[in-house]
């Protein structure tokens, strides 16, 4: 294929990513977003076959994009929507780690680089390998194969200083005077780095870790184009770079606080502490029948979706209520927090399968003020961004997290199973108050129930 040619493709496959980018900026267009995304990645692979490049172990290639395609559609396919965000960092850690594999292995091929080819080495091997094991760490905390509390180690904020330290000056090192066993060190050192970094961060501000470890996956993948010469893989990791850096922004804004804080505060010895355990204390249950009778005398309702909504897959069935509320003239609200859920955006595209109208969905700024004036909030399936920990107990991990003010509403009743925690794994207050009531069971159980019962009221 003539040069000419391979730069119009490699020139479309950029434009594509834009796009792609572009197109997941709202859940309306998020679907095309990732399919143009996909046939982008697909243009850019198959590039490479025709642009007159020598290809060595041509079967090895093949062999591994098979079984990458493989494993990826099947994990696709199988996984649960609540999954979605554990392999999203599986997949996420996995871009960085090759990334950082590719670099190492250019350069035992390669030897000689020069300065800045091998600054770019360095800079991908160090930056993929934070991202490869900070990644596997926050999919043990979501998939709660660990716990998802900041895990404190005894020296733990000397000894990360110290592996940081010795990985600037191995890099540096490295650059300055290049030998093959200083970059396995260093890549040694980044993985463990990787680990020390995420260990610390308490459950409530993973989100923020992943939309930075998504950064740090992209700018590792930029670097790794210089090195290989590859100009979409710069425009690519770029991209993915850029719109992690922004994002971090948005969810450390979000959650209120500096973005040093959520990453070295734990390091100074808060290990979430959360009000006492009180869970033998009484708490007030009600039935079904109770709910739709609160509901249906409401004139004011605001409903607070939480990860327990996924969990349920109860979208639809919330959907029906506040419909059969609206229908009775209440007036009804949802009410978004921006980490809700297991992922950014998380409830918003729950909602949005439900057909739910985006004017219905209130965003915490624009809700806050409304819960004085609500009978009763109904939440489903919320529970740490209701806490009013964030608040008022300095010890909490989640203490200086903006949250919903359901506690000034006349009512408010919780759909939840059992009186767990949420993912910090601290005590919820509201819970103990006067004026809440549990509906204890699974969400669309629940649901389904108040809905027959408001039928009849
Ligand atoms: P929480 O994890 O705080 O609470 C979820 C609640 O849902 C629990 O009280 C649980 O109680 C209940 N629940 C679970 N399954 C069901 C079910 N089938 N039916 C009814 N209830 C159910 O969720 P929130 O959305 O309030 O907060 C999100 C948390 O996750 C925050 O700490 C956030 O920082 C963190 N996080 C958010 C990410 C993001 O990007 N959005 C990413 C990573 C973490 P029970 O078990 O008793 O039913």
């Amino acid at each position: 294929m003539s040069q000419t040619w391979v730069q119009a493709a490699n020139l479309l496959a950029a434009v594509l990513f834009i796009f792609a980018l572009k197109g997941l900026s709202s859940p309306r267009s998020a679907r095309n977003g990732n399919l143009l995304g996909a046939a982008g990645a697909l243009l850019a692979t198959g590039i490479l076959f025709v642009s007159g490049i020598p290809l060595n172990n041509l079967a090895f290639i093949i062999a591994a994009i098979a079984v990458g395609s493989a494993v990826g559609a099947v994990s696709a396919r199988r996984v649960k929507m609540t999954q979605m965000p554990q392999l999203v960092a599986l997949f996420n850690g996995v871009g960085g780690g090759a990334a950082a594999l590719i670099s190492v292995i250019e350069y035992l091929e390669v030897g000689s680089q020069d300065r800045i080819a091998l600054a770019a080495t360095v800079f991908t091997v160090v930056v993929g390998s934070i991202s490869f094991s900070g990644s596997i760490v926050t999919f043990l905390k979501l998939q709660e194969l660990m716990t998802t509390r900041p895990v404190i180690i005894p020296a733990g904020k000397f000894v990360t200083i110290l592996v940081a330290v010795a990985t600037v000056v191995g890099a540096v090192w490295l650059v300055v005077s290049p030998q093959a066993w200083l970059l396995v060190a260093l890549l040694v050192l980044s993985l463990i780095f990787g680990v020390l970094f995420v260990l610390p961060v308490g459950g409530a501000d993973v989100p923020i870790v992943i939309s930075l470890l998504n950064a740090f996956t992209g700018l590792s993948v930029a670097a790794s184009g210089y090195v290989l010469q590859n100009v979409l893989l710069i425009i690519a990791g770029t991209l993915v770079g850029a719109s992690g850096t922004l994002l971090t922004r948005e969810m450390a804004k979000a959650m209120g606080r500096p973005l040093t804080s959520t990453l070295f505060g734990a390091f100074s010895g808060t290990t979430a502490g959360g009000a006492g355990s009180g869970s033998d204390r009484p708490v007030r249950s009600a039935s079904p029948n109770d709910v739709a009778i609160m509901l249906g005398f409401a004139s004011k309702v605001i409903l607070v979706p939480g990860y327990g909504l996924a969990v349920a897959q109860a979208q639809s069935t919330l959907r029906e209520l506040a419909d059969l509320l609206t229908e009775k003239g209440v007036e009804v609200d949802y009410a978004i927090h921006p980490v809700a859920g297991r992922m950014p955006g998380h409830m918003n595209v729950l909602l949005a399968e439900a057909s739910v109208p985006y004017e219905q969905l209130k965003e915490m700024d624009e809700i806050n003020p409304e819960f004085s004036s609500t009978d009763v909030v109904l939440v489903v399936g919320a529970n740490d961004v209701v806490n009013p920990a964030a608040r008022t107990d300095k010890t909490a991990p989640i203490y200086g997290m903006p949250i919903l003010d359901v506690d000034q509403a006349a009512q408010v009743v919780f759909l939840k199973r059992s009186m767990r925690p949420g993912f910090a794994g601290i005590e919820n207050e509201i819970l103990y108050d006067p004026k809440t009531t549990l509906l204890f069971g699974d969400a669309k159980d629940s649901l389904t129930k108040v809905v027959a019962a408001l039928k009849t009221v």
